[in-house]
């Protein structure tokens, strides 16, 4: 059957302009629309009549040629045809078809082009990992090892997921375009395709030992070093430790949360540590030296003055934790808690009633407050 005139398809004139062959393409288009005319046979094949026609004539280089030489612009040997000539076979027609969709379905469907379902590779998810270190870890910093479970690329397909390194083909119910039409009510919409679910390609026959999906579940061992001064909360990203990507994609982070423990002797603010020392009461008394114990298991020695009160604090500058990624020191601050002596043998208690006799006499704070109780006593008998 001879090729029917271009123009002639599409029911313009020769010369008709850019605007005119767009409607009349819209028009026909429609009309011949597969999913409008199921039961009619003729109206496919004219549709690909049109959609040919349309395809040549909208583009200016094209249609100069066709305009000049006809339908022999395009055929075999004669080098000028893009595409050339007909949409005979199948894979061909697909791309017609997308072309057309584009055109009239684009903007009305809300997607800016791009006909979907090209999107094999996909990026591996993210992983948390939760990590408790100790606070003296937190002080040294650490190499951790630790086992991720997550999914690795698979070893026997190298992540294409296909048995015997074949390639994935096109998905037949799709045809490579990750999505399938309907027709419903008035309008015709699009829906992901079930059988490669989106991807427009199907793996024959997948890989035995990861069913296909190029990747596998796994514990993966990592060694992670943990810097100085982390707090709990501190999050460290190991780029491309996370889950692998699926066929071929790149793979997620994996993300270190740090808790850090709580710790006996210790408490933290920041880069600042905070200890409460016990302290007996002649060397609160009298004042002397102490020894308190450092986070960096040392000890360091500590001035008591002379009447050191429960509950006085002391500063020991850079005795604290280091601060991340940087090289400042907290402090130590240490608070005196002053013992009262308990299990008392008798000369003991002798001394202690001795003391308290001549402290009767000798004791300014003390009778100070005592006087001021025996004046609010008094105020309120008045
Ligand atoms: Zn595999
Ligand atoms: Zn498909």
């Amino acid at each position: 059957m001879a090729k029917r005139d271009y123009y002639e398809v599409l029911g313009v004139k020769k010369g008709a302009s850019a605007e005119e062959l767009k409607k009349a393409y819209r028009t026909k288009a429609k009309e011949l629309h597969p999913d409008r005319n199921a039961d009619n046979p003729q109206a496919e094949a004219q549709f690909k009549e049109v959609n040919e026609a349309y395809d040549c004539l909208k583009d200016d280089q094209k249609k100069a040629a066709y305009d000049r030489f006809g339908h022999a612009a395009f055929e075999n040997g004669m080098g000028g045809g893009p595409r050339s000539g007909a949409y005979g076979q199948q894979g061909d027609f697909a791309s017609a078809f997308s072309d057309v969709f584009e055109d009239l379905f684009g903007d009305f469907m809300g997607r800016g082009g791009g006909g979907g379902g090209r999107s094999r590779a996909q990026r591996g998810s993210d992983l948390r990992y939760n990590l408790r270190v100790s606070l003296e870890e937190a002080y040294t910093g650490v190499q951790k090892t630790i086992q991720v479970p997550t999914s690795v690329t698979c070893d026997t397909c190298h992540g294409s997921g296909a048995e015997g390194g074949a390639e994935p083909v096109t998905c037949p119910t799709c045809n490579g375009m990750g999505k399938v039409r309907a027709q419903q009510g008035f309008f015709t919409i699009e829906r992901t395709c079930h059988q490669c679910n989106g991807m427009g390609q199907i793996i024959k026959n997948p890989c035995r030992t990861c069913g296909g999906q190029g990747r596998m579940q796994k514990e993966k061992q990592l060694s992670v070093n943990i810097p100085q001064g982390v707090e709990t909360g501190t999050r460290i990203r190991l780029a491309g430790e996370g889950e692998a990507g699926l066929r071929g994609g790149p793979n997620g982070d994996l993300y270190i949360f740090i808790e850090v423990k709580e710790h006996a002797l210790f408490q933290r603010d920041g880069v600042h540590l905070f200890c409460r020392v016990p302290v007996s009461m002649p060397t609160a008394a009298l004042g002397g030296e102490i020894e308190v114990p450092t986070i960096d298991g040392g000890k360091a020695r500590v001035k008591v003055p002379a009447g050191a009160q429960s509950g006085k604090q002391m500063r020991l500058r850079m005795k604290g934790m280091p601060a991340l990624r940087s090289s400042n020191t907290g402090d130590m601050v240490i608070e005196l808690a002053v013992e009262t002596p308990v299990n008392l043998t008798s000369r003991q208690r002798e001394l202690l009633r001795e003391f308290e006799k001549l402290s009767e006499e000798n004791n300014p704070e003390s009778s100070s407050f005592f006087s001021k109780v025996k004046g609010f006593w008094d105020g309120m008998k008045g």
